[in-house]
């Protein structure tokens, strides 16, 4: 009897170095799909919709890269509007299929839909294999409930351990369900800025790989790291590594390479040990669940903080007596990316000054920025919410010093239009009068 699977891409948009599509492909029919869940368009909890125009703009880029990639391979991706459960349940009764495979997702929502999914089918295989990380969770020299509570403790451990090369790029696959049926990209382009430096999909990511480690760049990343706006101060592989149209194995492998060419230094060593930070806010997530998401995060004592409306419309408008901060939210506005440096500054500001819960700065940041990840975008913000796996508690940054280290001649700001006439953070009272100042 012939065997026909299915393969669910989610963030894991490529054709090199994706274990998990590899292990698909050992069938006699093949069934591509992405799902685009409409809930990611309605506005959530907090009053925001998941995904901004910005973000469907480089989302839209990398699926149909990928849909051009699979053509001459003789595949199609099957791009789906609807719930995924749905979906995939639907397709599996329509095409009979035996068995699913996806990436491993360490967010819990997307854990949960995993969980229905094998529940309701249960006469059907499911593998999820790991695609996004550098280590295996079997790898680890610690089991996940004792991961260690800082990320000095994580990076110690981790640092030596071998880590696996990249497999080989997918050259054959397995024809689809049925060969005569067109699939249609349903997907209309969305309208945003074309002039972006950021183009979704593997084809530009690999093309963003090859240049940043063919320049002298890296050599000098530990010094220019946390520039306000220049392209190369940093990697820039954020957006691409959360679409999955790189792997961060692909990454440290060309790392090794630059190195092996134009020598190791203390800046490249310093590229390997953010991506160990972004692997430890992985294993974070996946270790705390829905805890991730919770207002006192790992701490056990509540913020002092809560909801100004006006307030938080003003930060993320980029329209408060922070000209810094304005300038770094009209930039994330415009382009869909902020700094690391600018995110701090901006995180600190809604927590410290304007005293506003941080679980609605992460839900705006999960809207706009191209590089939203559900662990390094929560577990960043617990960590400048004072509730995260930081061993210093609290991060408040005074701005006035930063801007003097960082923009000391205001062009940042005045770039993005930072400055303002306001001068409060509140324009109405607490009964929505407006505050007459004389
Ligand atoms: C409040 C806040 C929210 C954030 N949200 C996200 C997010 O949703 N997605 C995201 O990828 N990064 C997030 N970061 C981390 C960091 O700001 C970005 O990864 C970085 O700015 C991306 O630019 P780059 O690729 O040039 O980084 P580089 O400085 O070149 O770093 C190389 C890579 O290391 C990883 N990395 C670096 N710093 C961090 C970090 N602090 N945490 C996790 N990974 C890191 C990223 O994969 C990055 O691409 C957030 C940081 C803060 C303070």
């Amino acid at each position: 009897m012939s065997t026909t699977n299915l393969f669910w891409f989610t963030q894991d948009l490529r054709l090199d170095d994706n274990l998990a599509l590899h292990a698909a492909s050992h069938c006699d029919q093949l069934l591509l799909v992405y799902c685009l869940d409409p809930s990611e368009f309605k506005p959530n909890r907090y009053g925001v919709q998941g995904m901004s125009q910005h973000r469907l703009r480089f989302l839209y880029e990398g699926l149909i890269d990928l849909d051009k990639q699979l053509q001459p391979l003789g595949q199609t991706l099957l791009i789906c509007m609807g719930n995924p459960v749905e979906v995939i349940s639907s397709l599996i009764h329509q095409h009979k299929v035996s068995h699913v495979y996806t990436s491993d997702s360490v967010g819990n929502y997307e854990r949960k839909r995993w969980k229905t999914l094998t529940q309701r089918h249960q006469d059907v295989d499911f593998t999820r294999v790991n695609t996004t990380r550098l280590f295996e969770l079997d790898q680890l020299p610690f089991s996940l409930e004792n991961l260690p509570a800082s990320f000095s403790g994580f990076r110690k451990r981790v640092e030596d351990l071998p880590i696996n090369a990249p497999c080989p790029r997918i050259t054959h696959l397995p024809p689809l369900v049925t060969r005569n049926h067109s699939w249609p990209v349903t997907l209309d382009r969305p309208e945003s800025d074309d002039s972006s430096p950021f183009v979704g999909g593997e084809t530009a990511a690999l093309e963003h790989l090859k240049d940043y480690f063919s320049s002298q760049a890296p050599q000098t990343y530990k010094e220019t790291r946390n520039a306000l706006d220049t392209w190369d101060h940093s990697t820039k592989f954020s957006p691409w590594l959360a679409q999955g149209s790189l792997s961060v194995r692909q990454t440290l492998h060309a790392l090794r390479q630059h190195e092996a060419t134009y020598g190791a230094n203390d800046s490249t060593y310093w590229i390997y040990f953010e991506l160990l930070w972004r692997e430890y806010f992985h294993f974070n997530a996946l270790k705390l669940g829905s805890q991730l998401f919770k207002f006192s995060g790992i701490k056990q004592s509540k913020p002092l903080t809560s909801f100004y409306p006006q307030r938080f419309r003003s930060w993320c408008e980029g329209n408060t007596p922070s000209a810094a901060v304005n300038a770094c939210m009209k930039q994330l506005n415009a382009t869909g990316y902020m700094s690391n440096r600018g995110r701090q500054w901006v995180a600190s500001y809604l927590v410290n000054e304007m005293r506003i819960d941080w679980r609605y700065g992460a839900a705006y940041f999960e809207q706009q920025l191209l590089d939203y990840d559900v662990a390094s975008n929560w577990g960043n913000w617990q960590y400048l919410g004072g509730v995260g796996a930081d061993p210093r508690g609290q991060r408040h940054f005074n701005l006035s010093k930063q801007v003097q280290m960082y923009d000391p001649n205001g062009e940042f700001i005045k770039r993005w239009g930072g400055e303002s006439k306001v001068t409060h953070l509140d324009t109405v009272d607490a009964a929505d009068w407006p505050i007459m100042r004389h």
